[in-house]
């Protein structure tokens, strides 16, 4: 953060905010477009979010307050979630115009802080979700960023990926099982742990009345239509109205996305799952459910060679430090006032005000090592604005301008 700072500053002393930012207009006029770009940024940003809350209530849709909740959350969000989408431009103009140069840490500070304090009217889930997914943006430009031989290999090779997936993988199962909680992974345990005294020849206990082979299938089917659902939400809420004025061109968008990379994992790692665990009892390799839930847990981390990307890569490094915080005040172990302290942090919230800034600062002066779909979120957002003003950066830094 030191050398950020101190680079930020050198690149910028004798530039304005309206050479970096908003060339041809006056700071003022600029805080009136950050505005309007910003609600309609929002709008598009939190539109597939509200569409698909309406979506699950659809046997509801009779009830006027169900639209009336909807509505009410997705101006919330929208107001809530301006500081993410207009915030940092205007601290941005507002600290040049009082400090007479750029100041990298407020310019990151100010709308984590800013952020952190209009989040709370958010919905939890959105908090959630944002805080979490940007957090796990930040650790992919640390993986990016870091130097070295070994790091470069890794980096760059499908199997070590694949095992250290696998690896998470086997560290998170035992660990939801030990818990048995109702938390989003790619394949469920079982609540009543799987007893493998007396296996019948033809059915495990977590699926009485089914066989393997029946229970196997059902789940690769969920596994299915729910990697199927989350492609459609992903293709179809950004154009809506295509399907209806263009059909076949929808069609044949639909088709040439088709995400198999991502259906094929979660259809691969619960297909995994199930066999190693259903193999495991039936052949009474083990008796202790979480030595199971390891064996197949590291297993079905495979078909990460399926779908190999940051955003799948980081997603388990967050959620093993959230797991086994809550395994370890579960568990017998001495746990000291601090322990105490901590586990009533709020760390969605605490993650989302610290990565909000952070990832706008990195998006600016780092673009090659943030991810993409973090300019894509922050584009839709600010309406091209982070976009402007990251190139405007650039060309600073290279000596296009002057
Ligand atoms: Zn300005
Ligand atoms: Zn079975």
């Amino acid at each position: 953060m030191g050398t950020l700072s101190k680079y930020f500053y050198e690149a910028t002393r004798d530039k304005t905010c309206r050479d970096m930012l908003h060339p041809g207009c006056t700071c003022y006029e600029a805080g009136k477009i950050y505005i309007r770009q910003g609600v309609l940024g929002a709008m598009k940003h939190y539109l597939p979010g509200a569409a698909t809350a309406l979506l699950f209530r659809m046997n509801h849709w009779d009830d006027p307050e169900v639209w009336r909740s909807c509505v009410v959350q997705y101006v919330r969000c929208i107001v809530a979630g301006l500081p993410m989408t207009v915030g940092s431009f205007h601290f941005f103009c507002g600290f040049y115009n009082l400090l007479g140069r750029f100041s990298a840490t407020f310019f990151v500070f100010l709308p984590s802080l800013l952020g952190a304090c209009t989040c709370m009217f958010l919905p939890r889930s959105i908090v959630r979700a944002q805080g979490i997914g940007l957090f796990n943006m930040y650790i992919e430009f640390l993986i990016k960023r870091s130097r070295g031989r070994t790091m470069e290999m890794l980096r760059t090779s499908r199997l070590a990926g694949t095992l250290l997936f696998s690896a998470f993988s086997a560290a998170m199962m035992p660990a939801l099982q030990y818990l048995q909680i109702d938390r989003f992974w790619f394949a469920n345990v079982y609540k009543t742990s799987p007893s493998p005294q007396n296996p019948s020849k033809t059915h495990c206990t977590h699926h009485k009345g089914k066989s393997c082979l029946q229970h196997i299938t059902l789940q690769i089917k969920r596994s299915f239509y729910f990697g199927l659902a989350i492609f459609l939400i992903k293709n179809i809420v950004p154009r809506l109205l295509l399907p209806f004025k263009q059909p076949t061109k929808f069609l044949r968008l639909m088709v040439s996305r088709f995400d198999y990379g991502l259906i094929g994992f979660f259809v691969g790692y619960k297909a995994l799952y199930e066999i190693c665990n259903c193999m495991l009892i039936r052949n009474n390799i083990t008796t202790n459910p979480l030595v199971r839930a390891s064996i197949a847990g590291f297993a079905s981390g495979a078909a990460y060679c399926l779908y190999p990307n940051y955003m799948l890569f980081t997603y388990p490094i967050t959620e093993l430090i959230e797991v086994y915080w809550l395994v370890y005040m579960r568990s017998n172990l001495p746990k000291p006032g601090l322990a105490r302290v901590v586990d009533r942090l709020p760390t969605a919230l605490l993650a989302y005000a610290f990565s909000l800034g952070m990832m706008y600062h990195l998006r600016v002066v780092y673009p090659y090592y943030t991810n993409r779909y973090c300019h894509k979120l922050m584009d839709n957002g600010t309406s091209g604005r982070s976009e402007t003003l990251a190139r405007g950066y650039a060309e600073i830094m290279m000596g296009y301008r002057s």
